[in-house]
Order: C-alpha cells, then sequence, then structure tokens
C-alpha cells in the first residue's frame, strides 16, 4: 500500500498539477487580496497525541495498531473543519485503536471483542467523509473506540458475466475496482470525485453519488446484493435483478453509515466499458435559462450521462470558461449504441431556451475522443481538486461545498434563500459557485462552493460552524434535503432531524437495537442521543 498522507488529501508524494495551482492562487489573490505564504503541515513521525485510554481488545493482535501516524489518518474526514485542523496537527479525537481485517471473519472477531470490552466501531473506508462520519467523538458512556479500517478487503472475488453483476470486498477504492473490472472488459461506472480514495463500502454505506448527471448514477442503483456484520450476526441479501417481496432489505443497509454494521462485500450491477461518446457544451447568458433547459431535457425522457449546468464562477474556477456565460456540459456514452441521437435532442432542447452551442457535437464510434475541449477541461479539474484544496487551505483559503437536491418548482427559492444566508454572513471578498451536479425529471441537486478567507484566530472553524448552519437551514427551510450524497454524518444531523419523520426515526432506532444493542456502532452517526 501507498503511504497515505495524515493531513489531506492523496498520497505522499502527490500534489496538484503546478499550473492550476498557480492559476487559483493568482485569481484568488485578485480576489481576496494577497494570501499568506504557505504554512508547513505536519509530519507523520511529528504527531503527538494521548496514549490510547482503555488496553487493547482481546484477540486482534497482528492487525491491530495504536501508532500515532495511524490514529491520525484515521482521526479525521476530510471537510474543510478536518483540513483545518489535520493541517495544523490539531487529532482532536483520534480513535484509540485501528484494526485492518484481511478477511470477513476478523471483521465478526474486531466486533465481538469490541463489543465485550465496550469499545464505540467507527469504520473507515477511504475516510473522504466530509460530514463527520469517522471522528470518533460521542463516546458516552463507552470506554474508548477501535476504528476498523476495511482497505485490506479489497479484492473483486467473483464476476457473473451473464448477469452483468461482480462480487467485490468493501474496501476496494474506486482505482482498484475498476483495474479490476477493466480486465473484464467491464466498469461499474461509479465516478465520485472522491473517487480516488473512496471505497465500495463507503459509498454504500453514505448512498454515495457518482459524477454522472443522470439514470444509474448512485450507488443504489448499483448494488445487487450486500453482507453486513453486525454485532449480532450477519446479514446477507439474496442476489435479485428485482423483487416486490416486502421492504427491501438492501434499502436499511443503504446510507447506514455504520451505524448498523460492517459493509464486507457486495455484488454490483456492471456495465461493458462505453465506446461510442458523444459530447458538446451549450452556454447560457442566465444561469436560470440554462435550468429550464436541464428540465426540458430530462422531461422529455432524455437521460445523457453528462448534463452537469456550472453558472459563471464554477466555470472561472475549474477553466473551463471566462465566466460571462453558464455552461451545460452535456455527454453521452454506451458499449454499443449510437450517441449522437441523444445530444442532438438535448441540443434542441437547449436551443429552445436560448443555450448557444459552444462548437460542434463531437462523436466516435471506438476508444477515446468524442471528447468535448471544455467538458474536458472541466472533468480533469474535477477530479484533481482535492489535492488544489489542500494547498488553498495551507495558504490561509477557506473553501467549503453544501449541496442539496430540490424539486423544480422550490429550486428558484432554495437558491435566493442560500444566497441570502450566505450574503448575510460578513464574509468579505467571497467567491459563491454553483453546479447542478444531478438532474431528474422532478427536480436536481444544486451544488455551492464558498471560497473566502480564512480567518487567522482558529483557522476558520467558527465560520465553517456559521456556513454549515446558515446554508443547511436555509436549504431545508426551502424545501431541499440535508444531503444530497455527502452523508449525514455526525455534522448534519441537527438538520437532519428536520426532514426525517419522527416515526420513521423510532422505526430506525428499533433497528438498530435489534443489530446493535449495546450502540457500539458509530455513535453520533445518524442518531444524536445514542441507541
Ligand atoms: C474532495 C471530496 C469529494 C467528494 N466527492 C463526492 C462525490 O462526488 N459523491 C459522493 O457521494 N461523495 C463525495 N464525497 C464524500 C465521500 O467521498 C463519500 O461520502 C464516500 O462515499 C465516502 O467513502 P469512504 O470509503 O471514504 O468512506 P469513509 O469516509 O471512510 O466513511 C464514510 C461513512 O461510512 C462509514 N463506512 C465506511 N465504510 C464502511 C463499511 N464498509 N461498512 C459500514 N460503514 C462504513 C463510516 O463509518 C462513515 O460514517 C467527497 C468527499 C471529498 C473529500
Amino acid at each position: 500500500m501507498r503511504t497515505r498522507r495524515v493531513w489531506g488529501w492523496g498520497y505522499e508524494g502527490d500534489g496538484p498539477d503546478p499550473a492550476a495551482l498557480s492559476f487559483a492562487e493568482a485569481s484568488l489573490g485578485a480576489l481576496l487580496g494577497p494570501l499568506p505564504p504557505r504554512r508547513k503541515p505536519p509530519a507523520p513521525d511529528a504527531i503527538v497525541l494521548a496514549p490510547p485510554r482503555c488496553p487493547p481488545p482481546r484477540g486482534l493482535e497482528g492487525g491491530l495498531s495504536d501508532a500515532p501516524a495511524a490514529r491520525a489518518l484515521h482521526a479525521l474526514g476530510r471537510s474543510y473543519r478536518d483540513l483545518a485542523r489535520a493541517t495544523r496537527g490539531r487529532f482532536d479525537n483520534p480513535p484509540d485503536y485501528v484494526f485492518q481485517p484481511t478477511s470477513e471473519d476478523d471483521v465478526v472477531r474486531a466486533l465481538e471483542a469490541a463489543d465485550a470490552a465496550r469499545l464505540a466501531v467507527i469504520p473507515f473506508g477511504g475516510g473522504t467523509s466530509v460530514s463527520g462520519g469517522v471522528e470518533p467523538t460521542a463516546l458516552g458512556d463507552l470506554r474508548g473506540t477501535l476504528t476498523i479500517d476495511l482497505r485490506r478487503l479489497s479484492r473483486l472475488v467473483e464476476v457473473d458475466a451473464t448477469s452483468g453483476a461482480a462480487r467485490i470486498e468493501a474496501g476496494a477504492s474506486g482505482p482498484e475496482i475498476e483495474a479490476a473490472l477493466k480486465a473484464h472488459g467491464l466498469s461499474l461506472r461509479f465516478f465520485p470525485q472522491s473517487f480516488e480514495l473512496s471505497t465500495l463500502g463507503g459509498w454504500i454505506a453514505t448512498r454515495a453519488g457518482g459524477h454522472f448527471a443522470t439514470g444509474p448514477t448512485h450507488i443504489d442503483d448499483l448494488v445487487e446484493s450486500v453482507r453486513l456484520v453486525t454485532p449480532r450476526g450477519t446479514l446477507a441479501t439474496r442476489r435479485l435483478p428485482a423483487s416486490g417481496a416486502g421492504p427491501q432489505p438492501e434499502r436499511l443497509v443503504l446510507g447506514s453509515e455504520g451505524t448498523l454494521g460492517i459493509v464486507t462485500e457486495a455484488w454490483v450491477r456492471v456495465f461493458r466499458r462505453p465506446a461510442r461518446r458523444s459530447a458538446v457544451t451549450v452556454a447560457f447568458a442566465d444561469f436560470a435559462k440554462g435550468t429550464l433547459a436541464l428540465r426540458g431535457i430530462l422531461q422529455a425522457g432524455l437521460l445523457p450521462t453528462n448534463a452537469r449546468l456550472i453558472d459563471g464562477p464554477e466555470a472561472i474556477m475549474s477553466g473551463a470558461g471566462a465566466g460571462d456565460t453558464s455552461l451545460l456540459l452535456l455527454a453521452q456514452e454506451s458499449a454499443d449504441l449510437p450517441t449522437a441521437g441523444t445530444l442532438e435532442a438535448c441540443a434542441d432542447i437547449a436551443r429552445q431556451h436560448g443555450g448557444q452551442l459552444v462548437g460542434e457535437i463531437r462523436t466516435t464510434d471506438a476508444g477515446s475522443g468524442g471528447r468535448d475541449a471544455t467538458g474536458e477541461t472541466y472533468r480533469s479539474a474535477f477530479f484533481r481538486a482535492p489535492y488544489l484544496r489542500d494547498e488553498l487551505v495551507l495558504r490561509g483559503v477557506f473553501v467549503e461545498t453544501y449541496e442539496t437536491a430540490v424539486t423544480w418548482d422550490r429550486l428558484a427559492a432554495l437558491d435566493d434563500a442560500v444566497r441570502r444566508a450566505v450574503n448575510e454572513l460578513d464574509l468579505g471578498p467571497h467567491l459563491l459557485a454553483c453546479r447542478i451536479t444531478h438532474a431528474y425529471r422532478d427536480g436536481c441537486a444544486p451544488y455551492y462552493t464558498v471560497i473566502c478567507r480564512a480567518p487567522d484566530a482558529d483557522g476558520g472553524l467558527a465560520l465553517w460552524a456559521d456556513l454549515k448552519a446558515a446554508i443547511t437551514s436555509a436549504i431545508v427551510d426551502a424545501g431541499g434535503t440535508s444531503t444530497h450524497h455527502h452523508a449525514v454524518g455526525r455534522d448534519v444531523v441537527p438538520f437532519y432531524e428536520r426532514e426525517r419523520p419522527p416515526l420513521f426515526e423510532s422505526a430506525l432506532r428499533a433497528a438498530k437495537r435489534a443489530v446493535d444493542p449495546n450502540g457500539i456502532l458509530n455513535p453520533g452517526v445518524l442518531f444524536p442521543r445514542g441507541p
């Protein structure tokens, strides 16, 4: 395994594209004023932590660690709040021990040991949570914490080429999954921005969303069956293409965020690798017109694989445009079917709403090509953005994202409410960018980025809390969801509680008591006051 960077994104030795960093420094310097010099992040061997609060759980020797660097790596996720602390060497709540299972039996043993020792268990995939999902707080009367890091459970176990499904262990990361499936000419076609580090188990636990804008883009759509190890046994669901037999068991696991058990593996639906592709970008003078075009496309029954609407500030940030127009990035890809027709139909609708094509529709029937330059620039900036964000945080920049989904009828009011909430906080010079990441027949998923100077006093931690509260409250009050794909974790619980029906909460608590009667699994996540 390569060495993960303790204080930020990726692996030791990796970093952002130097040209993208210079561009970001220059443009943000112009907007926010000169940036302070880069702070030095902590060296892994210089990290000092308080010793574990409890003796090691019994029977886990071998895969167990209490080394400071291992505990620090598992102490935080990757929200701005996490980065602001980690880059200053502040690991407030490290787990007492980290265990790396290499089999499902190891996971069973670890849960038995933790239950017996009254330790909180924090499941850990890639640690890319942006909602406090892996930070071990809210211990209650438990005696300490055991983080279970699943990254050594990463095999492609079996492929069913007839049905188009694959059985994959939960700790496999995006690149590991794609490399293993590629050998079979297959792909999961699931590409969240955190693809490089996040894992199948983490995606299932958080109901993650991939970067395709329509169609089967949520991990929910791709899971055929799942195995969940709980303190009271293993829940294994049946492989089925569909079923009307009562409530769907996978649905209890999807989004359970490690509170009901540990996902050890899943059968997922896979696709032949696409060979045909068309792409085009459409410019709109006005973002609202772009949303009308997007709605028109979806409501006409078209499902382009990509249909991402980005506003002017977002286009500048990603280098995809000059910021004077909003851009709708359209693409369609398929292993077998022609793709140009879908995009021609989308382009017609976009034109009816005042859109202007930037260049022609580009199409290929084999391998690479069929890519549109604006779309490609955006795509590459998108996947490298986490590295860039780390460097900006080290240079005193506050940068955080906020996402939701809302029905079309409430979109304009929600957007107004978010802009008002940001304006009411005195951020000084700042940038507020918006993109629509996912589109549905009945609504869409707006995604906001806020960039401003991080106050020196606390590195922006109070500002982070104020913005989170102001924006998420505005979203929920305006009829949106507290999260479309970033999960609830510990940070979003107060807002999630405002949308969760009370009777559903009681039913969920009863389910938790059945599988985790001692409340050891991920305390503080989904349920604020324990089981
Ligand atoms: C830069 C950046 C970009 C992102 N982009 C996206 C995006 O495009 N789409 C998206 O959906 N999310 C995105 N996220 C959020 C995050 O990547 C997702 O929530 C992802 O699904 C987490 O996967 P992970 O393996 O890193 O899980 P972790 O962060 O390790 O864990 C997330 C939660 O799931 C639990 N968990 C993890 N593994 C298991 C398991 N095997 N069994 C049970 N519980 C488990 C953890 O306890 C925790 O509560 C992004 C985050 C960052 C920092």
